[in-house]
């Protein structure tokens, strides 16, 4: 196991278009070992979600997990997922907008609406083909991480230059109005 180091913002691997896994892959040894270190690295940054790209390799495949998040309190939990080659379809055009955060853009927030129903067809770690449908936050999270695998981050999607803010004044200004903000729209 290993902790691998995240790509931050201006490293050009987090613009480039990820490739498909190939199911040979799937089944060597070293990427079940890579998806293990991305697993760890995840949990080392309290982050919802980890995409290859961030930590230096671009292929097509993320990993999700939302218990109590320090980082994110109060939000619906979903247990481990790993996504391979994922497919997303847009189950509800209604938006929910939520502060977002990203390993890569340390140290800020933005405000970001995203489509709140989806569907998600995939491989998990073992190529067995899945589905999986997300409402409201894990809509967000799933979204904001499918988003690495085709080189865009959660600032090119702000509601509002306005609304791209650090995390300190986020906690200030921003998070006592919190709920204000993640309405339907
Ligand atoms: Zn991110």
């Amino acid at each position: 196991m290993a902790i691998l180091k995240v790509a931050r913002m201006g490293h050009p691997i987090l613009r480039r278009e990820a490739a498909p896994v190939t199911e040979k892959e799937i089944k060597s040894a070293e990427l079940q070992q890579f998806i293990d270190d991305m697993i760890e690295t995840m949990h080392e940054y309290d982050g919802l979600g980890l995409a290859a790209p961030q930590v230096h390799r671009p292929i097509r495949l993320s990993v999700v997990e939302v218990q109590d998040n320090p980082r994110y309190p109060n939000k619906e939990h979903v247990g481990l997922h790993v996504f391979i080659n994922p497919v997303l379809t847009i189950l509800n055009k209604a938006t929910n907008s939520y502060w977002e955060g990203c390993l890569s853009v340390p140290g800020l927030r933005g405000l970001v609406a995203r489509p709140n129903k989806i569907k998600v067809k995939y491989l998990d770690r073992d190529g067995k083909a899945a589905e999986f449908i997300a409402e409201n936050f894990l809509s967000t999270v799933l979204q904001h991480e499918f988003d690495h695998l085709d080189g865009k981050l959660y600032i090119d999607r702000l509601v509002d230059s306005t609304k791209l803010v650090f995390e300190q004044e986020f906690e200030r200004y921003w998070l006592p109005n919190a709920e204000d903000t993640e309405l339907d729209d």
